[in-house]
């Protein structure tokens, strides 16, 4: 089945843009039905053989009304210019649903990135890096990591772009600044406390704000789709909380164990073999469809669908992933009566901390990680509860309450 995320991301827009008057109605859906800007780019990269290889890269800036553009870049065989367009809407939409100064924008590389050596992978990020340089900025454009990149990559690309603009630079203050032009990046390049488990941990305030809400009490299970960093932060996060994680997958497949899986373990073992332990066998479909409390789609688009929604057996789902779930399987899902937490407002929790690192950059400050993870925590029963109490007064699914608080903060910011 080939599901086009950016037509997933327009037919939500639709559906909350219709909760509005028809002015606003028409006003959202003309000025957010396309990117603001779409960067286009091609990478020359020398490979290790001799040869020379050019990748395609995209980085699309989707809105600006609150802020500077925002949002990771990926690197993936299947990325395309709809699925970068598709994140790059959920990044305004997710950066207005959690009140930061920022807008959104996503960027990608169609390359599969274990294909290539650690050399290939630095010449690719930094000409990625360059590529864009003219179009990103502090106050124009902030990218972060995403699937397959890390804070490595982002040490490579800020590198590269504070190169590219060595003569604006005239101290070590304003090196910092520009700094702040990538966020997600390791400590030492400048990078915040708590950013690296920020997008788990804000997933887990989450979770508990709405449970409470739903008055949903008991000892609970949960089975996590993807382990890298989110699907893993979040996992180790839930067994902190006392949630049993009783299944994990990568794209190889998963494992489950009904007492609960010891998570540091399996990411022990598959860092160093490739494979995940502790748990049968079982494969990403079965995982999907298992009986659990939380199921948590935290790896890529589309895993809930029509064909699946309806064997769902999970009481809640909580989106880590961005766009697991198609509006089709929405519908599916909220009739029969499971609240699906989304997307945009469930990691969030990555962003936020993401700007408060580009916030850090620009002030010239260092916050601990208590401080860090108070402001997180804050933000994200905020936020949730302004999306819970939205999906009661508009009697909606809690994906449509979240982009009517987006939307309403984007309508007032474009007046
Ligand atoms: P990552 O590259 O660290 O991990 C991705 C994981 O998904 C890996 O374990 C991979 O094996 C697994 N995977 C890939 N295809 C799969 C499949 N078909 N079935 C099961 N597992 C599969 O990426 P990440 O940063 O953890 O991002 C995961 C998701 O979370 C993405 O949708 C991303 O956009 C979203 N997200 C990430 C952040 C962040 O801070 N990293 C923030 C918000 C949202």
């Amino acid at each position: 089945m080939n599901i086009n995320p950016f037509e997933s991301a327009m037919s939500q827009l639709a559906k909350a843009a219709a909760k509005f008057s028809k002015k606003d109605e028409a006003k959202l859906l003309t000025l957010l039905s396309q990117p603001q800007r779409i960067l286009n780019v091609t990478i020359p990269v020398s490979m290790d053989d001799g040869s020379l290889k050019i990748f395609q890269g995209y980085r699309v800036q989707f809105n600006n009304a609150r802020g500077p553009y925002k949002g990771g870049i990926r690197y993936h065989p299947q990325v395309s210019l709809d699925e970068v367009k598709a994140l790059s809407f959920w990044m305004a939409m997710k950066c207005a649903v959690a009140d930061l100064p920022l807008g959104g924008g996503k960027g990608g590389i169609i390359v599969d990135p274990k294909s290539l050596s650690q050399q290939e992978l630095e010449r690719l990020s930094r000409g990625y890096a360059r590529a864009i340089a003219d179009c990103i900025g502090p106050d124009k454009d902030v990218p972060a990591p995403d699937v397959n990149t890390n804070g490595v990559i982002m040490g490579w690309m800020v590198d590269e772009f504070v190169k590219s603009q060595k003569s604006k630079v005239k101290s070590q203050k304003e090196l910092l600044q520009l700094k702040s032009t990538f966020t997600g990046k390791r400590i030492q390049d400048g990078g915040s406390e708590g950013r690296e488990e920020a997008t788990g941990l804000g997933g887990l305030y989450v979770l508990q704000t709405i449970l409470k809400k739903i008055g949903i009490k008991k000892q609970l299970t949960a089975a996590v789709q993807g382990f890298g960093n989110v699907g893993y932060n979040v996992a180790k996060f839930f067994i902190d909380a006392g949630i049993t994680v009783v299944a994990v997958s990568d794209s190889k497949g998963g494992i489950y164990e009904p007492t609960g899986i010891d998570v540091d373990i399996a990411f022990k073992n598959k860092k160093a073999n490739g494979l995940l332990t502790g748990g049968k066998k079982i494969t990403n479909a079965e995982l999907l469809e298992l009986a659990v409390d939380i199921l948590v789609p935290s790896a890529l688009e589309n895993v809930l669908t029509r064909e699946n929604a309806k064997r769902i057996k999970a009481k809640v789902v909580l989106e880590m992933a961005n766009g697991p779930t198609t509006p089709e399987a929405d519908t599916i899902l909220y009739t029969r009566g499971i609240p699906v937490i989304p997307d945009i407002l469930s990691n969030s929790g990555g962003v936020s901390v993401s700007c408060f690192e580009w916030e850090q950059n620009l002030k010239g400050e260092h916050w601990t990680k208590e401080a860090v993870n108070k402001k997180l925590k804050a933000k994200m029963e905020k936020e949730a509860t302004n999306v819970w109490l939205a999906s009661k007064k508009y009697k909606t699914d809690l994906r449509t309450a979240a982009f009517i608080v987006a939307l309403g903060r984007i309508l007032k910011a474009m007046q």
